[in-house]
């Protein structure tokens, strides 16, 4: 099955997009269905808003409203949990150890983890290296890809400032590594968490809580804007989609159809 890759820039606010030196994240929207309105959720907070991505539910019904992990409230599967019970095979590569707890135990076929983000400015070239270097060897159905770096820099110096851009620069350099490795029959979806303004997020204010979210591959519409209102909610149903699995019943988002052509 061909491969359906999942890029998420924390902290990425739409309007850095076109301020910032980011030819990579530049051309995404001539290649596919986007949208520069989609909404996070509250609090737009990194784990809530990745336990709401993967598990298509909100922080009230996952229960997990902080970045330090509980379990959830009533638990439900989430994306890869569905994908797993499917026979696919799922590889997550990430920077911000939090993430460890997105899937249940036993869920993915390859894992690479390292504690970058707030100690190497290259710290997501190192992520994107490990995906490469793993896609060369195996076929996996599923690959999470997560850059943590603009959003620790968003922290030390604000958002949109002059160190913001430039960290969205390098990291779109580490983009453009992985977009050059996938097989040219993958689909893309790429997402931020939440947004930020001054040095914080967390927020009902739209610069939190707008967010860029695009997809690119076989069959989706190029050059789309979308027209509809698209949440983080709406992502695991639509990867669910591109997976050709079902989506989990509890679920609460939908699959995006209008981004097919
Ligand atoms: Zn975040």
């Amino acid at each position: 099955m061909p491969l359906v890759v999942f890029v998420l820039i924390d902290g990425t606010r739409p309007d850095a997009l076109a301020a910032a030196d980011c030819p990579n994240l530049a051309s995404l929207p001539a290649r596919g269905a986007f949208t520069f309105r989609a909404a996070s959720v509250m609090p737009s907070v990194t784990l809530p808003c990745h336990m709401s991505i993967f598990h298509s539910v909100p922080p009230e019904r996952h229960g997990v409203t902080t970045n330090d992990w509980r379990p959830m409230a009533r638990p439900l599967p989430g994306l890869v949990d569905q994908a797993h019970a499917a026979g696919k095979r799922c590889a997550f590569f990430y920077n911000w150890e939090p993430l460890r707890n997105l899937n249940l135990p036993g869920s993915l076929a390859f894992s690479y983890f390292r504690d970058n983000v707030y100690t190497d400015s290259n710290g997501d070239q190192v992520i994107a290296d490990e995906a490469v270097r793993y896609l060369s060897t195996d076929q996996p159905d599923f690959v999470f890809v997560y850059f943590g770096t603009v959003d620790s820099i968003g922290h030390r110096h604000g958002w949109m400032s002059a160190e913001y851009l430039a960290q969205l620069a390098r990291v779109d350099r580490a983009l453009g590594t992985l977009l050059a490795a996938l097989p040219p029959d993958s689909t893309l979806l790429l997402q931020s968490d939440h947004g930020g303004h001054e040095r914080t997020h967390g927020t009902d204010s739209p610069e939190d809580m707008t967010i860029p979210w695009l997809v690119a591959g076989p069959g989706i519409r190029p050059g789309y804007e979308l027209k509809t209102a698209v949440s983080l909610l709406d992502t695991a149903p639509t990867l669910a989609r591109l997976l050709k699995i079902n989506p989990h019943p509890d679920w609460e988002g939908r699959c995006v159809e209008e981004i097919f052509a």
